[in-house]
């Protein structure tokens, strides 16, 4: 689960990470009440809101009720936004970047800290990666005071070291109380009156949901209220998707047959295009959303698109529904293989050949011709 700047401040405040002066406003009306001067945040998930003219610093009640009506239903980077953060002005010495995150190929906790903070980032780690320090630490111990000096040193923030100590004890506190897996302060700030985090990104582990139960049904709650369409946002969250390099687009209902999908890919010289699984129990319309997301979120052209479905308790029929119904709205454009077995395999198979769409029985073939076509190696198909 993501949270929102205000929901992050809200944690931060909380375990004594100083923030500013804040008050979340949704409506015109609120607008009224403020008193410039003071900062408006748009509130959505996504990053690089001060860029995208999401962040507005207001120096009169004049300009602060234009640009609030402004940012209040407008479109941010595709969310709506139905909240803002209105914040006490700061006045900024230097900006620094913060950051506890799991790294998954050293399979350990991370501190990332650079002294180039603010809105850039991503620029700096790839063109400057010397003005970021990594620091993994054991994550039964803990980070250790050298830790914190060693940052303090990098920073050259020596003489506020007792300040960043306390950021960076409390930062992972939230990361371990919480199960989170990232906590992120960029800007942290330097001002007259000691450090500041002036914004604020966490992410919680939504498969540790079931032991901190409290915290997700707050913050789930207080985001109820500022977002719509939440019911969809739900119904997609039965499928995984993520990313890969190749061009073989693969779906499966569940994560061992992913898998397995992926591992024959490779056996058969292929490169998957992405995994993408249902989570195991599902529906037609789960089915038809996987084929949207892998058609629409492939970062690559698509060269085929394997279908392994091993129906335990998931329907064939309604599998083929599914794909059925996908192909009827959009087409499908490229070689299509599916493998379906189990559960009303008949009725399945049927509907799938009336329909005009191959099918197949073993999956070995089914895998192998989908890396054959893939390569180019069969005629192209389209349904
Ligand atoms: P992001 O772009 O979504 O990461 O939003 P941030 O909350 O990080 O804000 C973007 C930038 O706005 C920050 O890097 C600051 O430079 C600037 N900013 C935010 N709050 C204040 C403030 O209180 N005073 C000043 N002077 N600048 C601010
Ligand atoms: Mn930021």
């Amino acid at each position: 689960m993501k949270l929102y700047e205000f929901q992050g401040k809200e944690l931060f405040a909380r375990c004594g990470i100083p923030v500013p002066k804040r008050r979340l406003v949704r409506s015109f009306e609120d607008l009224e009440t403020l008193d410039a001067p003071l900062v408006l945040k748009s509130q959505v998930l996504s990053g690089g809101r001060g860029k995208a003219g999401g962040v507005v610093v207001c120096d009169d009640n004049a300009s602060l009720v234009q640009e609030g009506k402004r940012l209040i239903g407008s479109s941010l980077k595709g969310e709506r936004v139905l909240a803002l953060l209105a914040e006490e002005k700061v006045d900024i010495l230097q900006e620094y970047y913060l950051s506890f995150v799991i790294d998954g190929e050293l399979k350990k906790p991370l501190i990332i800290a650079s002294a180039t903070g603010g809105m850039e980032i991503e620029k700096v780690a790839e063109e400057e990666p010397e003005k970021i320090l990594k620091l993994s630490f054991d994550p039964l111990a803990g980070p250790s005071d050298y830790h914190f000096r060693r940052i303090a040193d990098f920073l050259s923030l020596r003489n506020e070291l007792k300040d960043l100590r306390k950021v960076l004890r409390a930062m992972y506190a939230l990361f371990n109380q919480y199960d989170a897996s990232l906590i992120e302060i960029n800007p942290l700030v330097k001002t007259s009156a000691g450090l500041i985090a002036l914004d604020s990104k966490i992410n919680l582990d939504d498969d540790a949901e079931f032991r901190q139960k409290e915290i997700f049904q707050e913050f789930q709650e207080q985001q109820n209220v500022i977002q719509q369409n939440n019911a969809k946002a739900k119904d997609e969250g039965t499928i995984t998707y993520v990313p890969l390099d190749g061009n073989i687009g693969m779906i499966s209902d569940g994560a061992g047959t992913g898998m397995l999908s992926l591992d024959l890919i490779r056996d058969f010289g292929g490169e998957a295009a992405d995994f993408c699984e249902m989570g195991g129990l599902t529906s037609p319309d789960v089915m038809y959303q996987a084929m949207e997301t892998v058609f629409n979120k492939a970062t690559k052209e698509l060269k085929s698109l394997l279908v392994i479905l091993i129906g335990g308790f998931n329907r064939m029929d309604e599998m083929a529904e599914g794909i059925i119904r996908y192909k009827n709205d959009h087409g499908i454009s490229v070689p299509l293989f599916v493998r379906l077995c189990g559960t009303m395999e008949t009725e399945g198979k049927k509907m799938m050949i009336d329909s005009g769409l191959p099918v197949f029985d073993d999956l070995e073939e089914a895998v192998e011709k989908a890396v054959m076509a893939a390569e180019g190696n069969s005629h192209v198909h389209s349904y």
